[in-house]
């Protein structure tokens, strides 16, 4: 997507450091490298949306095919490992598991088949939606977790959130919660900014404050969104794949698409499982 693509600026210089980072960063089970409050408690209410009120309970089995029209089923998260960051930059080394996260927007068609294919390996995605794909592709949201893999945030329209207000990022934040309440009946554990790879002070206060225990940040880009092939996006996965890696990755991409079921393969050939950011913390 041309919108992530001013991501290129922002991150070429972290690139040679990001593979290398886990060790040093912020991983799930390990002392917590920040303050992770609860909520602010005097949230601003948003503006109501149109849509079904959430059950206080559902599940969404990994195995679930396409629900009917009963409604947002909020999915039921496994509890993460006592000690995760507020800001998740890698998993535990400990169990043979990766997360593979992707952006959240693009022609669905591409995302679909993304999904289909990780679901053909076993694997379970994490998507990082931005609200208006959501607004355009609504039933992307019960596609994706009726597969079994997990939903967050990733702001409402995808600009530099850094560089906004406050008030500004907690709106970008919460619009997105809110089509993500309305149609699956939760707003997502993780919160992801937009052109960053980490957040700042000031956005992981407004997320926080917007309801999110977690940011989910990444120790391995191999820059999919640059479009440089199915075979360097591959190469460029393996190469520093890793029980615990994060990985950035983007919908919407070709190239990633036809990188996927090699990706999957050789993963596992090496034991390593794709699950979910929760299942990896958890
Ligand atoms: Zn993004």
């Amino acid at each position: 997507m041309t919108v992530d693509r001013r991501r290129i600026l922002r991150t070429t210089a972290q690139l040679a450091t990001l593979t290398a980072a886990g060790g040093l960063l912020a991983g799930c089970g390990q002392e917590a490298a920040t303050g992770a409050g609860a909520p602010h408690p005097s949230a601003a209410p948003t503006t109501p949306k149109p849509g079904p009120s959430a059950p206080a309970t559902g599940s969404a089995s990994p195995s679930a095919g396409p629900s009917g029209s009963a409604g947002p089923s909020a999915p039921v998260l496994p509890p993460l490992a006592a000690g995760t960051p507020f800001e998740v930059v890698t998993g535990p080394q400990t169990r043979q598991q990766v997360a593979l996260t992707f952006h959240g927007q693009g022609d669905p068609k591409l995302a679909t088949a993304l999904l289909e294919a990780a679901e053909q390996h076993g694997a379970r995605l994490t998507v990082m939606v931005v609200g208006s794909w959501l607004d355009q592709q609504p039933q992307m949201a019960q596609r994706i977790l009726s597969g079994g893999h997990e939903l967050g945030n990733h702001t409402q329209n995808h600009q530099d959130i850094s560089s906004m207000s406050p008030d500004q990022a907690y709106a970008e934040i919460t619009a997105c919660a809110d089509r993500l309440k309305a149609l699956t009946g939760s707003i997502g554990r993780w919160f992801r900014p937009s052109e960053a790879q980490y957040a700042t002070t000031q956005v992981k206060d407004q997320a926080r404050r917007a309801g999110y225990e977690h940011i989910l940040s990444f120790d391995l880009d191999p820059r999919d969104y640059q479009d440089p092939g199915a075979d360097v996006v591959q190469r460029r996965i393996l190469a520093s794949a890793k029980a615990g890696s994060i990985v950035a990755l983007h919908m919407g991409h070709q190239g990633t698409v036809d990188a996927l079921p090699a990706v999957l393969t050789a993963l596992q050939q090496r034991g390593l499982s794709a699950v979910t950011a929760s299942q990896l913390c958890a």
